[in-house]
């Protein structure tokens, strides 16, 4: 199992265009690493989990093609991660030979915000008309929170979120053979009930993704994201759970400016208390 990260960045990205401030500023200066696409990763070459508005620059910056992509996992809504010029371009008046159709998957309220936005964008239909997921080649899925179906050859559960601004918002347990990933972001502290179904569901994962907005020294907000801090009780909390493997490694993703260092000093702070940083391109080979 291979897990791509194509951005790693917050909703304006990193740097923020407009923001003067020193850690902008100095992502300006350095490159690399420091510079964040919005968020979203890519599973093997046939899973995308969320599709947002950079995944078109993403694929040509890292030399990936997003032509063998089935399978896309849908967080939320928001616009960081969802661009429905992605879905409206799948139609033929655009020209686009498909080569599989799409199942697009996300909680219910998810799927009507989406329906709501291609709507508004285009006269092609509702997503969930059978003529319409025709004419885009495409098929939706409704997962509730807990339920754990197949998707192609994934094992797929969806997680509540706590990110009140987008309601059922969710978080994605994915299994292939015998890896997994838990990919969490956008999210503010995980409830007590996701922690029990997380104890029932048993899975152990070989790498943990966690939204990690806020930086040092700030701490996560009600409904909104995480901080720094609360990443490494994540972290924590998923090892002594027996929910991380002895090998499974955790990554910082959604990275905004407030109180993040530069790329590579933020690593090894990160090193130190248990976690790492993401950075766009970033590929991991699940093994073992
Ligand atoms: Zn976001
Ligand atoms: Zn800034
Ligand atoms: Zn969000």
């Amino acid at each position: 199992m291979q897990v791509t990260f194509l951005g790693t960045g917050a909703a304006p990205a990193m740097p923020s265009p407009f923001c003067a401030c020193y850690v902008c500023t100095n992502a300006r200066r350095v490159g690399g690493k420091n510079l964040r696409r919005r968020s979203s990763i890519i599973i093997n070459d046939d899973l995308l989990v969320d599709i947002g508005p950079d995944i078109a620059t993403a694929s040509f910056a890292h030399g990936l093609s997003l032509a063998c992509i089935n399978v896309c996992l849908q967080t939320h809504a928001h616009e960081d991660h969802f661009d429905a010029e992605f879905i409206v371009s799948r139609h033929a008046e655009y020209g686009t030979e498909v080569s599989r159709d799409l199942l697009f998957v996300g909680s219910s309220e998810t799927l009507r915000a989406v329906d709501g936005i291609v709507g508004r964008r285009s006269s092609y239909g509702s997503i969930f008309d059978p003529n319409t997921q025709t004419a885009l080649k495409m098929n939706v899925l409704c997962v509730a929170p807990y339920e754990t179906c197949m998707v192609g050859n994934y094992r797929v559960t969806g997680i509540p979120a706590n990110h009140g601004t987008a309601q059922g918002s969710l978080l994605y347990s994915i299994e292939q053979e015998n890896h997994a990933v838990f990919y969490g972001t956008d999210t503010s502290v995980l409830s007590e009930e996701v922690w029990e179904h997380l104890t029932l569901l048993g899975t152990r994962y070989d790498l943990l993704v966690l939204d990690h907005t806020y930086g040092i020294g700030f701490d996560s907000r009600p409904a909104d994201h995480l901080g720094s801090g609360d990443v490494i009780a994540h972290g924590d909390r998923f090892r002594e759970s027996g929910l991380l493997k002895d090998n499974g490694i955790v990554y910082a993703t959604h990275i905004s400016h407030e109180g993040n260092l530069e790329h590579d000093e933020l690593d090894e702070y990160a090193g130190r208390h248990g976690y790492r940083v993401a950075f766009d391109g970033l590929r991991l080979v699940l093994e073992g």
